[in-house]
């Protein structure tokens, strides 16, 4: 068997702040009907804080995965506002998303503070969904390929193939994220190569090989199919479409057909 063959195929819903604890259970209920204990891939939904307890309880029993959007890199402190990994891990969650766009970009996130998330998530028992991609300026002045290795570099440096095989990867260009303009899966497959050739560099031999690196950007039901069918591509990172759950089945149906 290839090493690409062996990756792992991820769909994970990123609900933004939508959902209040009783939309996110309802919605969760209708998942699990609709993929029944044992979805035919690993699917993850990341519910805004105040669901998650509620969106929990109505994961029980199922192998949909619980993720959070954010965590704090502090464990605990007079933080304001914040959440810590350790609250998220006793509140049921398996996975954070972290460096996602929206917080590099609308919250000041920098790289610096995206690996000490990196490396919180992972110290608190959760698996990180690290978030790279570049704006439409940053690819139009051809600055793609820059942007993606000091990204993933950053967030990277010091882990091992193995400790960077524990986590996830979304490819995200800025762009792409909830403007319906999707990326083609060549441009996806490209990015996906960077960042694999970095991970080799960064983390050592089979670092790159290894990981699983999702597309995220407007992926919706009708462009699942040709984005999966790219073997760079092992999954996505689903805003918008995650929200319905027949839109998020359709996804996660493509991402496992071609398993
Ligand atoms: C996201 O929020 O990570 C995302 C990819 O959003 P959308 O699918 O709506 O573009």
């Amino acid at each position: 068997m290839s090493p690409v063959a062996r990756r792992p195929r991820v769909v994970a819903g990123n609900w933004k702040m939508h959902k209040t604890g009783a939309e996110g259970a309802a919605l969760a209920h209708e998942l699990v009907a609709l993929l029944g204990a044992r979805p035919p891939c690993a699917v993850i939904v990341c519910p805004p804080f105040p669901a998650l307890e509620a969106v929990r309880a109505a994961l029980q029993g199922s192998a949909i995965g619980l993720g959070a959007q954010n965590l704090h890199a502090e464990p605990r402190g007079a933080f304001t506002g914040e959440v810590s990994g350790p609250m998220l891990a006793a509140a049921g969650c398996r996975y954070v998303i972290v460096g996602h766009s929206e917080r590099r970009h609308g919250m000041g996130e920098d790289d610096a503070l995206v690996a000490r998330k990196l490396r919180a998530a992972r110290r608190d028992g959760l698996t990180p969904i690290v978030c790279a991609g570049e704006t439409l300026s940053e690819r139009d002045q051809g600055l793609t390929a820059d942007v993606l290795v000091r990204q993933i570099r950053a967030a990277y440096e010091g882990l091992s193939p193995a400790e960077a095989q524990e986590t996830l990867i979304a490819y995200e260009p800025v762009w792409a994220i909830g403007t319906g303009r999707v990326a083609t899966p060549e441009q996806a497959r490209d990015a996906h190569r960077i960042i694999r050739a970095t991970l080799e560099r960064v983390v050592g031999p089979g670092g790159g090989a290894a990981a699983c690196v999702l597309y995220g950007g407007s992926v919706n039901a009708e462009n699942a199919p040709r984005l999966f069918a790219e073997p760079e591509i092992d999954g996505a990172l689903v805003g918008g479409a995650s929200l319905e759950a027949a839109s998020f089945f359709r996804i996660v149906a493509a991402a496992a057909a071609v398993v």
